[in-house]
């Protein structure tokens, strides 16, 4: 196995002062992947492992360094004494993940020695976080404790729309409101069930048309679309929770609804596209704020007084709180709710402001 620093790393564009970015490779295994660490200052970092059969390095290099950035601001705002990490391995799951592999990756993040704690993430289950457990103590997401995070990132998710909701339309009653949920994972199921519950209409769309057939047969009022469609349905809220990437030049000027607000990491394409949502007047809820609920779940087996599922509700609950907040700058500065949220973080993590956690 080869651990290595990333070579000339300063030179790739989305390098942001990462406090530390190696590679690791074994060729036996066909293991190989980044872990990133960009920002410790409030704590050890920590993030999910994802693995994904990235097209090539640059590719996978190119996403630990966005998705660890987005981890620190996620904790910052989220009120956890963690900073921001990632890791990524290259290959398609279905193929290439195996026991022999997990475990040797998880003795890549041994020698890491506590600077950064994982857990899963697309691609790595929780019965892969349990493999990898039994050779490392610095997974969480423990099967009986913390678990699976995505029910929780389902629910801070679902109480930013209802923030959504009330910003836009003076009351967070769902009933009546219509949400179109783009990927009906993990995360986006149990999104559609809490607000299918609250009385929302719910349209879907998914590229696994199995799984969309059989979410349909069992909520049958539910209206299914195409893919390609999704952004463009009149409805109050789009709510992204596929793989990310949703909202490009290509198709922003699509967006029918009011509000902008999924589980997905990284929903615009750049930040010029969060600035013409804002401009077109539609409420883009910055993600890391809407669905750090998965982390503030797996993050709370490392508190000193071990998992406590009431301390992480009312720690999800507090997101509410913060996007008030963040509405109320916003509407202040006359500026879109995802800067004054990168602010306040970053004010956060670089010590200028003192929050609770
Ligand atoms: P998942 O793999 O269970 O679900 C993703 C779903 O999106 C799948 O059903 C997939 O078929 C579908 N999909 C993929 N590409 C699509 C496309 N182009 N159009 C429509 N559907 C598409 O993953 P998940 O755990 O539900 O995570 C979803 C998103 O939420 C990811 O961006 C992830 O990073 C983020 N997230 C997840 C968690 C968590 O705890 N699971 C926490 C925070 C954020």
């Amino acid at each position: 196995m080869v651990v290595e620093a990333v070579k000339n790393i300063k030179e790739i564009k989305e390098f942001n002062d990462h406090r530390l970015v190696l590679r690791f490779e074994d060729k036996k295994l066909n293991l190989r992947g980044f872990v990133a660490i960009h920002n410790d200052n409030l704590g050890p970092a920590t993030g999910g492992t994802r693995m994904f059969p990235y097209q090539n390095e640059k590719e996978a290099l190119v996403d630990v360094l966005r998705l660890s950035r987005a981890m620190t601001y996620k904790c910052a705002l989220a009120g956890v004494r963690h900073g921001g990490g990632k890791a990524v391995i290259i290959g398609n799951p279905g193929k290439i993940k195996n026991k022999e592999l997990l475990k040797n990756y998880a003795r890549v993040i041994n020698e890491l020695n506590g600077r950064f704690h994982t857990g899963e993430d697309v691609g790595i289950s929780e019965d892969d976080v349990q493999v990898m457990l039994t050779e490392s103590k610095f997974f969480i997401g423990r099967k009986g404790i913390a678990g699976d995070p995505s029910p929780y990132a389902a629910l801070s998710t679902f109480y930013a729309i209802k923030t959504g909701i009330a910003e836009v339309f003076g009351s967070e009653n769902l009933e009546n409101r219509s949400v179109a949920i783009k990927g009906i994972g993990k995360v986006g199921s149990e999104l559609m069930r809490l607000t299918l519950n609250e009385g929302a209409k719910i349209c879907i769309a998914d590229i696994e048309s199995a799984r969309v057939d059989a979410t349909q047969k069992k909520f049958p009022k539910i209206k299914t679309v195409d893919t390609k469609d999704i952004h463009r349905q009149l409805v109050d809220v789009l709510s992204p929770c596929a793989l990310g990437n949703d909202i490009s030049q290509e198709n922003i000027k699509e967006i029918h609804a009011r509000i902008i607000c999924g589980g997905a990491n990284n929903q615009l394409t750049n930040n010029e596209i969060g600035d013409e949502l804002f401009q077109r007047r539609i409420l883009y809820v910055p993600d890391y704020v809407a669905n750090a609920g998965g982390l503030i779940n797996v993050v709370d087996e490392l508190e000193k007084d071990g998992y406590n599922r009431d301390r992480v509700l009312k720690r999800i609950e507090n997101i509410k709180k913060t996007l008030s907040t963040i509405y109320l700058l916003a509407k202040q500065r006359n500026q879109p709710p995802f800067r004054i949220a990168d602010k306040l973080a970053e004010e956060i993590f670089n010590g200028n402001s003192h929050r609770q956690s």
